[in-house]
């Protein structure tokens, strides 16, 4: 059945690929994106999406661009909460700004995106939303006690969501991707990368449609019976 979506941090990477794939689904889809004019440009050209600028980290402005994207492209039955940052250094060095921007960007994003959301799903009687944390929220990793933090509290707001919306038609899940090629993971030192690589056991980095092919199938009306789950797609790096 077609549905609207709506992907945040939809305009590179993963929530591309995401985007275009749900496009190809047969849905009405929306992207947001923060302040990379020219790869959005670049992306609404080459997709047909529509993109709409804003942090998803200010619940204020989430609010008044939620009401002009459901008033442009309809009421919102699938949320992929997938825009993050990582400010990455160790704890001992990281500043309280470097803390707070990454929680804010990568979890109070999801309350602020399912707060203002989650009242039409529930009114509908039908919703999809799913949480792109990392496998990092799962293990741990070196220097990221802000992401790790922000990516293992998306998995227990997942879960709670989903307690409280099953009833409603609504699922909840999170995907936990492991190292997948974007402009994230090429930001991080030549040597770092080489030496994760040789962690993952199918011996390569993910592609962004190794995550849309997930998102694709839990927004569908037949993944109805799965809520509340984490779904990883690491190469084998980590297994829980
Ligand atoms: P990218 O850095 O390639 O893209 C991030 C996207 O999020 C961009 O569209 C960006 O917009 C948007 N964004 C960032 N901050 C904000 C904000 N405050 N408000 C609105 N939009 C924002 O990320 P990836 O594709 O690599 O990652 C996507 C998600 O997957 C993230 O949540 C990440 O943590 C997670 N993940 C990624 C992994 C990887 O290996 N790449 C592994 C595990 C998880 P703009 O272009 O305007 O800056």
């Amino acid at each position: 059945m077609k549905r609207t979506a709506l992907v945040t941090g939809g305009t590179r990477g993963i929530g591309r690929s995401i985007a275009t794939a749900l496009k190809d689904d047969g849905h009405s889809v929306a992207v947001t994106y923060h302040g990379n004019e020219e790869t959005a440009q670049r992306f609404v050209h080459e997709t047909g999406i529509a993109a709409f600028k804003f942090d998803v980290s200010q619940f204020a402005a989430c609010d008044v661009s939620l009401k002009q994207i459901e008033r442009d492209v309809g009421p919102i039955d699938i949320l992929v909460n997938n825009a993050g940052i990582t400010r990455d250094v160790p704890l001992h060095k990281m500043t309280p700004a470097q803390w707070h921007e990454v929680i804010s960007t990568d979890l109070t994003s999801c309350f602020n995106m399912c707060r203002l959301l989650i009242g039409g799903m529930r009114d509908r009687g039908f919703g999809r939303i799913v949480n792109i944390s990392s496998i990092n929220g799962q293990k741990g990793q070196f220097g990221q006690t802000n992401y790790a933090a922000a990516k293992a509290g998306m998995l227990g707001f997942t879960k709670a969501l989903a307690l409280e919306s099953a009833a409603r038609g609504i699922t909840v899940n999170a995907v936990a991707p492991g190292y997948i090629e974007t402009d994230m993971v090429a930001s991080v030192a030549k040597e770092v990368l080489a030496r994760i690589v040789s962690q993952i056991p199918v011996g390569h980095l993910g592609q962004g449609d190794d995550v849309a092919r997930i998102v694709q199938f839990l927004v569908s009306e037949r993944a109805g019976f799965i809520t509340g789950s984490t779904i990883t797609a690491n190469g084998g790096q980590y297994l829980v």
